[in-house]
């Protein structure tokens, strides 16, 4: 829930939860050919090394505190908690680390979440996944066997998601936490942007559905007109009020993100790739925020706009 909150002379808009995206690795099993998880510097992702990752989860914790009036957000958004969203590459190829990582979230008060690509998917995983996350996101771009492979989302064996089996796991991991939104995450691309993806859509029954234009960053291959992604939206008016529709505009610079080094990031606007702040856990995270081209502007106008269209 969204709302406006009057604070020091401006109205801020206020949200239940402040999202922290971290893409704890660049590896995936998949190969999509727009992928946006190339991240550029050298050195070993943070997940393996545990007493850094609890640094940076630490810090995280302390910056985005909702009460702490040094962050400088704070003059333009107010949010009464902060979810930590793990991402990739796919982050369920590395389980353990992933749970550790959820787990620990949530033990420091944050709401915890996971956006995957459902191909690690076991009941056993589910079970212990389930019960950490308020939210599980899957991406998912097609119905289509022979699209999915096209698009790349297919592993080194040929396998694909299986939609019936991951509808089950779905099933199981709502057993296990009742209270656990489903997020379907869909890449509107050159493939798929003709497809009607109702019927998967409401067999999946999200409580949301994102759909993004395929934003060149770091290729443009299966990069798709404003007019294409513009119709695909109209296809699924009837699904309006679980979509939540996100073209390129809206998409830069506008996410808090953490690459697998631990660094903030950001798309550039004028040239192909990302910037990047200094390692979170080492430098701290308020230096590193100030160093990092993060439009709080835009944030909080997502926050706003989010608010004129009634989610
Ligand atoms: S599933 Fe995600 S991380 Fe993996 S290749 Fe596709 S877009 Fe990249």
């Amino acid at each position: 829930m969204l709302h406006l909150q009057s604070g020091e002379g401006a109205v801020r808009p206020h949200v239940a939860e402040l999202v922290i995206n971290w893409h704890i690795t660049e590896a995936c099993n998949y190969k999509c050919r727009y992928c946006y998880a190339k991240w550029n510097g050298a050195g070993r992702e943070l997940l393996h090394d545990w007493s850094r990752v609890r640094n940076l989860l630490d810090e995280l914790q302390a910056f985005f505190h909702p009460e702490n009036a040094a962050n400088p957000l704070r003059q333009h958004l107010s949010w009464s908690g902060i979810r930590l969203n793990l991402a990739g590459g796919e982050p369920l190829l590395y389980q353990d680390a992933s749970l550790r990582v959820l787990d620990y979230v949530r033990s420091r008060g944050m709401a915890a979440s996971i956006i995957t690509n459902g191909s690690r998917f076991t009941g056993d995983l589910i079970d212990q996944l389930a019960p950490l996350v308020s939210m599980l996101g899957l991406s998912l771009d097609s119905a289509d066997v022979a699209r999915n492979r096209e698009i790349g989302r297919v592993d080194s064996r040929g396998l694909l998601l299986d939609v019936d089996s991951t509808s089950e796991k779905l099933v199981r991991a709502r057993r296990r936490n009742p209270a656990l939104r489903l997020k379907l995450n869909t890449v509107v691309n050159a493939l798929n942007h003709q497809e009607d993806m109702s019927p998967i859509i409401q067999a999946l029954a999200p409580q949301r559905w994102k759909v993004l234009r395929m934003l060149p960053v770091v290729t443009s291959e299966l990069a798709v007109s404003a007019e294409a992604f513009r119709a695909f939206v109209a296809r699924h008016h009837a699904l309006r009020e679980l979509m939540c529709v996100e073209g390129n505009d809206s998409m830069s610079e506008s996410y808090l993100m953490i690459d697998p080094l631990g660094r903030f990031f950001q798309n550039a606007s004028s040239q192909r790739g990302y910037r990047y702040s200094g390692p979170v856990d080492v430098v701290g995270a308020e230096r590193a925020f100030s160093e990092w081209p993060f439009s709080v502007d835009v944030y909080a106008s997502r926050y706003r706009d989010a608010l004129v269209v009634g989610r």
